[in-house]
Formats: structure tokens, sequence, C-alpha cells
């Protein structure tokens, strides 16, 4: 008897079945770009087919070149093209797994200016206005779908899966907001929805019956004047009557000011959603975001909500996740924290995705965690995210292990992190390293402060110091004043007064700042509370599902917070590329007070005084905090120089100045397979 039976139960659809009821949603990761990318590719799916994943979707390929999301991006418009694609088919049914490629036209979000769009209408994200298309050409867009998909499946692919939610050109079609035709394309709701029933009609006359086709339909956009819930419907039921297979759930459009799949977003914060088109469709629904662990979506499967669930980043971070579930070995799983950091962020930088608590997603070919020749005996200082990563990886491969740390528990700088609001994602890497310790008999010593004389020449091959960070010590008048306290000591449980003003607004002084405002359940883990936080209908009864009347509702702030950075300009104009917008956002809410451009000139029993363009400010504040940067803990590394050792610094004891978890985890998984 399996844990999970709802997941792991086959999925017949009839001219075939799928091993279980998980879909690798699909994921741009820049490898479609890039000079060998599809040998990476192939290694990259291949991998996630090894780990039994039931049915693999791969990133977006136009069918098109004015569908490109950015200039020369993927597409399949020719048999040169599809020749390539042959690796990451041949790759993935060598392995028993089955992929569909995804065909998606981004319309007007295309980052170039050959994008087009059923009116010409530029989108708040992009720079290009869209060309709008011609009657004919929209009858050639079509033809462009049905011919990729045909391609696709001479490539080999099991099936397609066509893009038509998150607001791309199939979105913009079928939502008054951005078609504002006036021919049999544009106007009515059957005019409308003209574009994607045709596209799925006559892509299925060409591929034939058994040939799986997945339509991603919108069923939330999250944006003003999106589609209603009967207009969904009836497109839902107009695309299975027009032959899909399956029908998988999209949120939210890219343009949508709501977090559909931050960290600070519930588990499974949407399936409800997926749940009400159920009873309205009889082919199978997949439901998605925010479902990372077997257990979650063993609960929405078992509860009805959908046939299949969605994972694309649980996938990048744990290849054999569907594996390792299977196997009763759950608590093995890397799990997506759901950060954004080296995926999302990466591909909108145009940077090759990968994964922060996983390098080696995307990279397949280049980290290989490989027996070792020899068995060497290696100390690792500090059980931080850079030498966690080190020492498993080591272990890993034969090596014997000890890690020391001063701390009571492993994790360093993510014992903090994980107390944040919004961030209890973070306890599941700390649980995952924990158990990878143990599997790897890594020797643990906590509470161990090491200095150096106890590590002797000749007792270790090698010493690898992850010792980290410390805060940045200022040189403010009066930055002794009892006034005056570190993030650290917040974090660690130091009484913080009503009225407050935060140094520095980086990631950290955004943490604090969070962590200050709030008191309770915080509306990560509370789906009733981020719903109203953000305004959202939870009975999806008002058109695009937000505003017209609803207001966000949110618990007033625990405490005045001002946050102040001496940088002029958006405040956290550093933080993430998708998520420094939701931390700015979740702030305003709490109405923190943020001050750009800002010179400190002391802190005294009045509070903190500062300068901005010339004039001189006093916050009569309880308590200033400290949350101006880090430098590198390097005081062991000091002690043990010029002793005749094999020395390896990583983490912030390396660098504090680029330091996030995922550079830590990044240095340390390659140190650990080299050494
Ligand atoms: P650390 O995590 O600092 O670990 C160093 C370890 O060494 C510590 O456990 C310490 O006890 C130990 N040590 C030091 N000296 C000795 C000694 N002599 N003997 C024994 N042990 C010793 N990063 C992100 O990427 N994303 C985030 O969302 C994020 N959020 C954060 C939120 C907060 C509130 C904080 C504080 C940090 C956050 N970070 C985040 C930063 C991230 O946690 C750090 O970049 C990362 O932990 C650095 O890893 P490290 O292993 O180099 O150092
Ligand atoms: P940080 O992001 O570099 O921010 C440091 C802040 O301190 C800046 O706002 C800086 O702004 C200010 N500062 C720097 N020197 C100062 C000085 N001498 N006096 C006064 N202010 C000073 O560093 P951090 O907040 O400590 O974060 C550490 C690392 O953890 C970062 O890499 C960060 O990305 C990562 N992290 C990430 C997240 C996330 O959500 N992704 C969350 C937490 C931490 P001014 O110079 O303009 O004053
Ligand atoms: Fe998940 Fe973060 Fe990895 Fe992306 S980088 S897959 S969000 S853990």
């Amino acid at each position: 008897m399996t844990s999970y039976p709802h997941l792991l139960a086959p999925l017949d659809l009839g001219f075939t079945s799928l091993k279980n009821r998980v879909l690798m949603g699909s994921m741009h990761t820049g490898l479609e770009e890039h000079s060998n990318g599809f040998e990476r590719m192939a290694a990259y799916y291949g991998e996630r087919a090894s780990g039994e994943v039931g049915l693999i979707v791969t990133g977006g390929v136009a069918p098109n070149r004015s569908g490109w999301v950015g200039p020369f991006s993927a597409k399949l418009t020719n048999r040169k093209e599809m020749q390539e694609h042959r690796m990451i088919t041949s790759a993935v049914h060598e392995r028993g797994g089955k992929i569909a490629m995804q065909i998606l036209h981004a319309g007007r979000y295309g980052y170039h200016p050959l994008a087009v769009a059923p009116s010409r209408i530029k989108s708040p994200i992009s720079p290009f206005s869209p060309w709008p298309l011609p009657g004919f050409a929209v009858e050639k867009t079509i033809q462009d779908y049905v011919d990729c998909a045909a391609l696709a499946q001479e490539a080999g692919y099991d099936g397609v899966e066509i893009m038509g939610s998150e607001g791309y050109l199939i979105n913009q079609f079928i939502v008054e907001l951005t078609n504002k035709r006036k021919d049999k394309w544009g106007g009515s709701f059957e005019n409308r929805i003209r574009f994607p029933v045709e596209i799925v009609k006559r892509t299925r006359e060409k591929v034939g019956k058994e040939f799986i086709l997945i339509y991603r339909l919108s069923m939330l956009d999250l944006v003003n004047d999106g589609s209603n819930w009967e207009e969904i419907v009836g497109l839902g039921k107009a695309i299975e009557d027009a032959g899909a297979t399956i029908i998988n759930t999209g949120i939210g459009w890219h343009e949508a000011r709501v977090p559909t799949i931050a960290t600070s977003v519930p588990r499974a914060a949407f399936t409800f959603v997926t749940k009400k088109m159920k009873s309205e469709l009889s082919i199978p629904l997949i439901c998605t975001n925010r479902i990372n662990t077997p257990e979650v979506a063993e609960k929405v499967l078992a509860e009805g909500h959908a046939d299949m669930v969605s994972m694309a980043r649980p996938l990048l971070a744990d290849a054999d996740f569907v594996k390792k579930a299977r196997e009763g070995r759950s608590e093995e799983i890397n799990t997506c924290i759901a950060c954004n950091q080296a995926c999302l962020d990466h591909v909108f930088k145009r940077k090759i995705a990968s994964c922060l608590v996983n390098p080696r997603a995307c990279h397949e070919t280049e980290i290989n965690v490989q027996e070792s020749k020899s068995s060497k005996k290696i100390a690792v200082i500090g059980a931080g995210p850079a030498g966690l990563s080190f020492a498993c990886t080591a272990a890993q491969r034969g090596h014997k292990v000890s890690l020391f740390d001063k701390a009571k528990e492993i994790g360093g700088q993510f014992n903090m992190a994980k107390i944040i609001p919004g961030k209890e994602e973070f306890h599941e890497t700390l649980r995952y390293y924990d158990k990878q310790l143990k599997l790897h008999d890594v020797d643990l010593r906590l509470g161990r402060e090491v200095a150096g004389q106890e590590i002797t020449d000749g007792k270790y091959d090698d010493v690898v110091i992850a010792t980290g960070v410390k805060p940045r010590a200022l040189s403010i008048p009066g930055i002794d004043h009892e006034k005056v306290l570190s993030y650290i000591q917040v974090l660690h449980g130091a009484p913080v007064g009503k009225e407050v003003a935060i140094i520095g607004a980086g990631g950290i002084g955004f943490d604090v700042a969070e962590f200050l405002v709030h008191e309770g359940e915080s509306p990560s883990t509370d789906l009733s509370l981020f719903l109203k936080e953000w305004g959202l209908d939870p009975k999806l009864e008002v058109r695009g599902g937000i505003n017209h009347g609803i207001k966000p509702e949110v618990a007033p702030p625990a405490r005045k917070v001002h946050l102040l950075q001496r940088t002029k300009g958006k405040i956290g104009a550093k933080l993430g590329k998708t998520t420094g917008w939701i931390h700015r956002a979740s702030l305003k809410h709490k109405q923190v007070n943020m001050i750009d451009g800002v010179s400190y000139n002391k802190v005294d029993d009045e509070g903190l005084h500062y300068t901005r363009d010339g004039k001189s400010h006093v916050l009569k504040v309880d308590h200033v905090i400290i949350c101006a940067g880090q430098l590198p803990e390097r005081s062991l590394a000091d002690d043990l120089r010029d002793r005749n050792l094999n020395i390896h610094l990583i983490g912030g004891a390396y660098e504090a100045r680029e330091l996030d978890a995922k550079y830590a985890i990044d240095q340390g998984t390659r140190l650990g397979v080299s050494i």
C-alpha cells in the first residue's frame, strides 16, 4: 500500500496511459537558445524521466518568428529545427518517460520589435507596441500552430501543450482588454474565443486521435476586465469539444500584480479554482501553482481538485521527486522553496536557469557527483548553506567528512530566514540537509566553536572554511546607544518597541521589516488571509477574479516601521527581479515608510537623526535596527593562514558582497564534486 495512492495512480487517456498524476509543468530554461542546449536539455529532461514523472512538458517553443518571447528565442518551424528535438524525445523515451512540447506564441509579451497581437495595445511589461494582426495573418498564425504541432509529432513528442494562459497571444484574443477587433476574431465572446478553438480543432485534425493535446486554460486572469467565470467555462467546453485531451490550469497573466507562485503564496493556493471547473468538464484537469510536496499533491487529488498536479520548479529542485515519493523516501526530497532566485530570475535576465537548492538543475552535464578515487579526511567549519552543501556532496562521493558548527543546529543564517513570515519553506531545506547528513554518514559536531589550534597539521587532508558572515559595523555617532539593535538580536527575540527605524533596505532589511509588522497567522500559511490581502474574489464571481469593488483587507501593522537607504531611487531595487515588487507591495500594505537618499547623522535618546535633500530630520523611534550588509567571517581562516594545510574558503567566508544562499550552495556543491 503506497502512501500516495491518488498521486501515483496511472491515468488512462484511452489511447495511452500516464504512469502517475504528476505533470512537469513548462519552464523556460535558457538552454533552448544555448549553443549546445539540446544535448543539455536531453540530459535535463532525461533525468526527470528517470525520476518517474508521469508527463513532462517542455519550455515554450514559438510557432513562428513573431511569436518569439525574445529575439531569436526557441521556435519550431522547419524540419532542420525538428531534428534537434529528437535528442530530447529519445532521451526521455529511453528512460521510460513521456514528453509533450509546449507551443507558445508570446503575442504582445514578445520582447522584440516583431511582436504581434490582436490589437495595437502595448503591455505594461514590455516596451514594444505590438503590430495588430490582419485577418489573413490570424489564419496564417493558426496554421503555424498546426504545423508546429505536426513537427513536434514528427520529432517524437507524445503530445503538445497549447499555451492559452498567462496573458500570451491566445489570452490576448480571448479578453476584451486586449482585443478590440471588429472582424470575426473580436467583439462577441464567440468571436474572441474563435482563435484558440480553431487552433485546437485544426491541430487535432492534423495530428490524429492518438496524440496528447493539452490546452492551458486561463482559469483566473487576475487583471481588470479579464474573463468572467461563465466565459472561462464556456471556453473550456469549446476546447473540450474541439478535441483537447487534457486541460491544464493557468493562473494570472504575467502583468498581474498579485503573487501567484512566490514563496509567500500559500501552498496549493489556487487549486480551488480548478476544483470549481471540475464539475463543468469531463476530460482530465490539471491543477497547478505552489504544489511542492507529495503530501500537498496527494491531498488536492484526494479532495477532487483535479485529476493531475502540475509541478515545474519542484522538479528543478529534485529530479527524483516522484521516485522518492513512490519509494517512501519523501523526507529525502529536496523541496522547492519558491524563491525564484535561480530559475525565473535567471530566465528574466536571459541567464541559464538553475535552482538555488539544486545547482545541478540544467547543469547536469557539468556538475556530476561521482565516487572519489580516494577517500579524504575533510573538516568543514560552518554548517550554513555553503558548509552543508559541500559536506553532503563530498560525503556522497566517499570522503570522510566532519562538519562543525558553534550553533546548536545546522543552517547558519537560514535559521533566521525561516522565521520570517512568508519564508516558512526555508525549513524544508534544513530538513533535507539534516536527512542527507545522516544518509551520507557525515560526522556532525554541533555546539563546537572551532579555533585555529584545533586544526592540527596532518589531522585532515583538507579544511573547508564555511564560517559565513558577520554584520557590517557602522560608525554613526551613537551606534552604541541602547536603542540600537542588530538584525541578529531582533531575529533572536530581543524586545522591540512600537516604532522602529531600519538602517539598510537590502534583502535582510526587507525581511526584518516583514518580521516586525506581522503579528499572528501569516497570509502565507492561511489562504483566506492571503486572498483578502491581495483583494481576490474567493467565489470567482467578479471579472478577472480581482478588483471590481473588492478592497484588499490587511491586518494592521504590529508596529510602525521606517525603512531607510542611502542610495537615491527605488527602495529595494536590488531585490529579486520576479519577487522584489511583491516584497515592496507587501510592506506598503503594512504602511511601512520607505525613505531613500538619506545620510545618517546620529542616534540619541530622541531617535534616529538623518539628512535628506539637505534637510535634517529625526525619527522619534524606540529602536534603530542595523541591516547594513555583511562582511566575511574570516577569523578562523586568518588563524590558519601560513600553516601547511589545504584550506578552501566558501560561501560568506570567501565573499560577502555578492553572497546569498544561491551563491553559497552553488559554491559548496562545486567544491564538493571536485575535491
Ligand atoms: P552562514 O549561513 O552564515 O553560516 C556560517 C556558519 O558558520 C554559521 O552556522 C556559524 O555558526 C558557523 N561558524 C562561524 N564561525 C565558526 C567557528 N569558528 N566554529 C564553528 N562554527 C562557526 N539568502 C537568499 O539567497 N535568499 C533569501 O531569501 C535569504 N533570506 C535571508 C533572510 C535572513 C533573515 C537572513 C539573515 C539571511 C537571508 N539570506 C537569504 C542569506 C543567506 O542565508 C546567506 O547568504 C547564507 O546563509 C550564507 O551561507 P554561508 O554558509 O556562507 O554562511
Ligand atoms: P544587502 O542586500 O547588500 O543590503 C545591505 C543594505 O545596507 C543596503 O540597503 C545598503 O543600502 C545598506 N548599507 C550598506 N553599507 C552601509 C553602510 N556603511 N551604512 C549604512 N547602510 C549601508 O545585504 P543584506 O540585506 O545584508 O543581505 C545579505 C544577502 O542576503 C544579500 O545578498 C541578499 O540578497 C540576501 N538576501 C536575500 C533575500 C531575498 O529575499 N532574496 C532576503 C534576505 C537576504 P545603501 O548603501 O543604499 O544605504
Ligand atoms: Fe524553487 Fe528557488 Fe529552485 Fe526556483 S530556485 S526551483 S523557486 S528552490
